[in-house]
């Protein structure tokens, strides 16, 4: 079975990102410029945030963080982003969820300009992904997409099975796999026989939420497996997928921890990088 290591995708990828990054410097006399916004002090988005931006500085991006506290006014972040929108160094913004009640999740995403949107959750990039047109990619199902695609560079005509249909997840992995000709099976809570139609796939996206739901028996011999799910439980963080029964089965599979995280902030490196390119056109 092949451990799909994601600190090691990661870190190569980072490390092609950094040569891009210089010859763009060389060509264009300027660097991708990523931009973070940070609402409150919760310790998860902290932590994301200081990695983020040590992931941006490694790769040779110019990176900055803007802080603010949790009772600042919904106007205030729209008037940055505004401002950020036309600031021709600025690249990417991302605005870092969750935010606080009082602040409309999605007034603040479409107040991004859709050319600065790194996370691909604004309405202009969600149409563009599933109409096939270039768009940015949400970072997570990126991340896996590009680790499928280097344990099988040809996905046409196989069958996928991604569990869980959120926005951030499983929508945009869905038409990640469309794209490159699998036949894709969208599962939920409300999916009948979750395990028939997971024992269908070769490629299997676990993104829900529920420790270890998908079980050895459930998974086709040689599949490759990706396990989105990040959950904290009494053993530990453990993932979407019961590891040890279906790496007894699988051909390829994502760890948790270690595999999709450290894949998701190097794919926020690589939006950045594509939205200046676009930029420069
Ligand atoms: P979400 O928005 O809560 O969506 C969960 C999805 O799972 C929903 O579509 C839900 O179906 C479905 N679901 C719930 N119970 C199910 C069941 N018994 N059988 C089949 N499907 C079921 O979650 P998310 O934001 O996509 O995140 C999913 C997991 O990924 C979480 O553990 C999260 O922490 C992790 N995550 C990891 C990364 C990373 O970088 N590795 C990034 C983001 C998220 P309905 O639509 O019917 O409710």
């Amino acid at each position: 079975m092949i451990l799909i290591d994601g600190k090691k995708a990661a870190a190569e990828l980072r490390e092609e990102l950094k040569q891009e990054v210089a010859d763009l410097k060389t060509k264009h006399n300027k660097v991708p410029g990523l931009t973070v916004i940070l609402i409150g002090d919760m310790a998860p988005s902290q932590i994301y945030v200081r990695n983020k931006e040590k992931s941006a500085n490694e790769v040779g991006l110019k990176s900055e963080v803007i802080k603010y506290p949790d009772t600042v006014e919904e106007k205030t972040v729209l008037e940055k982003i505004e401002e950020l929108n036309n600031d021709e160094t600025v690249s990417g913004i991302l605005v870092q969820l969750p935010l606080p009640k009082h602040i409309d999740k999605q007034k603040v995403i479409e107040t991004i300009a859709p050319s600065k949107d790194v996370d691909g959750f604004h309405p202009m990039n969600v149409g563009n992904l599933s109409s096939g047109y270039e768009s940015s990619v949400p970072c997570t199902p990126l991340g896996c997409y590009l680790m499928i695609k280097k344990i099988e560079p040809n996905l046409s005509g196989k069958k996928a099975v991604v569990v869980g249909r959120s926005n951030l997840n499983g929508k945009p992995m869905t038409q990640l796999l469309l794209k490159e000709n699998c036949t894709v099976t969208i599962t939920h809570s409300r999916t009948k026989d979750l395990k028939a139609e997971c024992l269908e796939a070769d490629i299997i996206v676990a993104a829900v939420g529920i420790p270890e739901l998908v079980k050895g028996d459930w998974v086709k011999k040689d599949a490759i497996v990706i396990d989105v799910g990040i959950n904290k439980t009494e053993n530990g963080l453990v993932g979407d997928v019961a590891f040890d029964e279906v790496s007894k089965v699988a051909k390829a599979l994502t760890p948790v921890p270690g595999g999709v995280g450290p894949m998701t902030i190097a794919c926020l490196l690589k939006n950045t990088v594509e939205c200046f390119k676009r930029s420069q056109k």
